[in-house]
């Protein structure tokens, strides 16, 4: 079986660049599908507090018998949380749902530009890292600005940012800014959430070449462009055939073909929530 490749974070540690996520995923079907995500190979799970499903997640791990040094897991620090002492406690309860003893990635789910609270929010991750409870630390849904913030006014620049990005929003700006400051671009919903994007006619041509499917096209592009990719599904054929787009690599002419689509006459951009404007509850 075809190992991820890994991609260093600023800090040395490694992640998978290849990983599951389990977002809109039941506690009881997270179990089931994260088992079965590791027999397909992978080793990266992305979950989140707000997932309602880092329990199943969990029971996923100790059912699997893999050992923690094996696997890459991610949760994230939900908004109504964020705060200095709130996100401690926070972190420990995600900790004991996953009944994990550390965490390899913690993220601050969106950056909540109104609430302002990221600055004091990111010092408590950086408490968290320092105490070795987690081995890595980053953001998701940040911008340039809110980058930039945490990096000035705490020195510490964040390993990852997870971000919307497919081929109809690619975000070639956000991922060039990340990289000048050594910070990883990860992305979500990296098939478009499974909608027209699989019906382009450019995926479709580059499928054919390849004698792939499009949603291997599409990871493989996240994985020759340098994202971190954590694409979903609950259907374990098509978790299988994720993992298998470990074996499609595409070159140059392809990789052009597919930047191509963004905002393009064939997709619609962004699909979910700007982060710059966007506040939850
Ligand atoms: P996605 O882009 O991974 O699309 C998933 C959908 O694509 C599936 O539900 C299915 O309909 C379809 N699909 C998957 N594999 C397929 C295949 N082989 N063939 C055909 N169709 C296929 O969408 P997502 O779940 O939104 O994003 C992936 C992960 O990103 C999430 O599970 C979550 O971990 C993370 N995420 C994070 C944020 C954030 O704010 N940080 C937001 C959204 C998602």
């Amino acid at each position: 079986m075809t190992s991820s490749p890994v991609l260093t974070f600023n800090d040395g540690n490694t992640i998978p660049q290849l990983g599951y996520g389990v977002w809109q995923v039941e506690d009881d079907v997270a179990e089931k599908v994260v088992v079965q995500a590791f027999e397909a190979g992978f080793r990266h799970i992305d979950t989140a507090k707000i997932y309602g499903n880092e329990a199943g997640v969990g029971r996923a791990i100790q059912r699997s018998g893999l050992k923690p040094e094996d696997i890459f897991i991610t949760t994230k620090l939900w908004n109504a949380d964020q705060g200095y002492e709130s996100t401690l406690a926070a972190f420990e309860a995600s900790l004991d749902r996953l009944g994990l003893e550390t965490l390899d990635l913690y993220l601050i789910h969106w950056q909540q530009p109104k609430q302002d609270k990221y600055v004091d929010t990111w010092k408590a991750l950086i408490e968290l890292q320092k105490q070795g409870r987690v081995k890595s630390i980053g953001v998701s849904n940040f911008t340039k600005e809110g980058l930039q913030r945490l990096i000035d006014e705490t020195g510490v620049v964040p390993a990852i940012n997870q971000i919307e990005l497919h081929p109809f929003f690619n975000q070639a700006e956000l991922r060039e800014f990340n990289a000048s400051k050594g910070i990883l671009t990860q992305a979500w919903s990296p098939l478009g959430q499974g909608g027209e994007l699989l019906e382009s006619s450019v995926i479709a041509q580059v499928a054919a070449k390849h004698n792939a499917t499009p949603a291997q096209v599409v990871i493989a592009w996240h994985i020759a462009i340098g994202n971190v990719v954590i694409p979903k599904s609950v259907t374990e054929s098509r978790i299988r055939e994720n993992y298998a787009a470990l074996d499609v690599t595409l070159d140059e002419t392809d990789v052009q073909a597919i930047n191509g689509l963004d905002n393009s006459a064939e997709g619609a951009g962004r699909i979910g929530p700007d982060p710059a404007v966007s506040d939850f509850a």
